[in-house]
């Protein structure tokens, strides 16, 4: 006997009852980001590595530790994408978007890829669902992007939904800000994780994101950038919560918030579900004004989020089940299977559902499989190509003419 193999760790495969759930999720964001004027947009599933260390971060943990990196036949380090902002701004970049009448807007659907340890929630490839608005610094965009996530969570029901909210300040603003981290973090230094500890140079943030009691502790005092907005940036800031409030969104001023990317700028916002125990964000994103320049672009704002898709799905239970078969197709002993494909392909023409049996079962067993399949009506093709209709749930049966099949139905 052959060993079986299995999918890799963190991998799952999609089976047809599940794949019902992502195709409704599918449809629900297709339809909002149609009536709100955003484009489909489709990248590569590899980039060049440099892509990620350049756009997410080299002092991130999804660069350091999290990216399946890989060297092609000709020596090219690639990787399986993270996450889709950066390819995105490189696509922007390449086919020269920023001539186009800006802000542009796209959205996005796929599998993304993070070497992370597998949990409920938390998987090596997973599917997000996101939007992103290029080329505009307006409050405008950043509210619009917030209510499209609230929209679409609320639109699929997604229970126990709260939206946090946080500001990090443009770059400028910023450094001066993260000296006055470090210089805290530094005079805690004993106190905070190994981890922490070795990174208040390269990302004093990230400490906010920490795990472990220490560092959390250290945190619940640290500096916060929320209170030290200053000029433009908290004006923006307040722009946006002024949009907020006036769309009836609520949310809660958190400025304990960073995210995992380096390009976040300015509005930062993550929603989570409280159904979802540990992995409870469903979604989160902000705006990333120095992100089109880093990747060699014109200095470009924009405001962008991903949703994991695998989260929604979890956040709303088992997926609904698919609707049953109008018509089983059976075949009496006897009967002329091209007789009753014709009536399958009429049927289906017409739009109603319609299964024949592929399993070669005998009569009864058609009758058992029609049941199993959730068929209304089973249409018993017989021989010299007369045919009965069996109500299933009734268990009536009556002869019918094959020219009128439709009309009978
Ligand atoms: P991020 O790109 O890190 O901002 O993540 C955006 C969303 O993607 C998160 O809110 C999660 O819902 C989802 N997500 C991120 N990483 C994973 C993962 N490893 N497995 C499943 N979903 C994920």
């Amino acid at each position: 006997l052959s060993p079986r193999l299995k999918a890799p760790r963190g991998t799952f495969d999609v089976l047809p009852e599940a794949a019902a759930g992502y195709a409704r999720l599918e449809q629900a964001a297709r339809g909002l980001f149609e009536r709100a004027g955003y484009g489909l947009i489709e990248t590569p599933v590899f980039e060049e590595t440099e892509l990620f260390e350049r756009g997410v971060g080299d002092s991130t943990d999804i660069v350091r530790k999290e990216m399946f990196t890989f060297e092609d036949q000709g020596g090219r380090s690639l990787t399986l994408r993270p996450e889709g902002t950066a390819p995105i701004c490189r696509a922007y970049v390449e086919h020269g978007m920023h001539k186009l009448a800006q802000p542009v807007k796209l959205w996005y659907l796929g599998p993304f890829f993070r070497h992370e340890r597998p949990q409920a929630g938390r998987y090596r490839e997973f599917h997000q669902v996101g939007a992103e608005a290029i080329g505009t610094d307006s409050p405008l965009a950043d509210a619009e992007m917030i209510m499209l996530l609230s929209d679409l969570l609320a639109e699929l029901e997604v229970p126990g939904v709260t939206l946090r909210l946080g500001s990090l300040g443009s770059l400028g603003a910023r450094r001066e800000y993260l000296e006055e981290l470090r210089a805290y973090l530094r005079e805690h230094e004993s106190e905070l994780s190994r981890e922490v500890a070795e990174r208040i140079d390269a990302n004093p943030l990230r400490a906010f994101d920490a795990d472990d009691e220490g560092t959390r502790e250290v945190m619940a005092s640290a500096p916060r950038l929320l209170d030290r907005l200053e000029g433009e940036d908290a004006e923006h800031f307040a722009a946006v919560r002024e949009l907020l409030d006036g769309a009836g969104i609520g949310y809660e001023l958190d400025g304990s918030l960073v995210r995992g990317l380096d390009y976040y700028t300015r509005t930062i916002f993550e929603f989570h579900c409280d159904q979802l125990g540990a992995q409870s964000q469903v979604g989160g994103g902000g705006r990333y004004d120095g992100l089109v320049e880093e990747l060699g672009g014109p200095p470009t704002a924009a405001v962008g989020w991903a949703a994991g898709i695998e989260r929604i799905l979890l956040a709303i239970g088992a997926p609904p089940p698919e609707p049953a078969t109008d018509v089983f197709i059976a075949l009496a002993d006897g009967a002329e299977p091209a007789r009753a494909m014709a009536l399958l392909t009429e049927l289906r023409r017409a739009g109603r559902s319609a299964e024949l049996d592929l399993g070669g079962r005998s009569l009864k067993g058609q009758l058992k499989q029609a049941d199993r399949v959730g068929a209304r009506q089973t249409l018993i093709v017989e021989p010299g190509g007369t045919a009965q209709l069996r109500d299933m749930e009734s268990g009536e049966q009556r002869e019918i003419e094959p020219g009128r099949v439709l009309e009978e139905l």
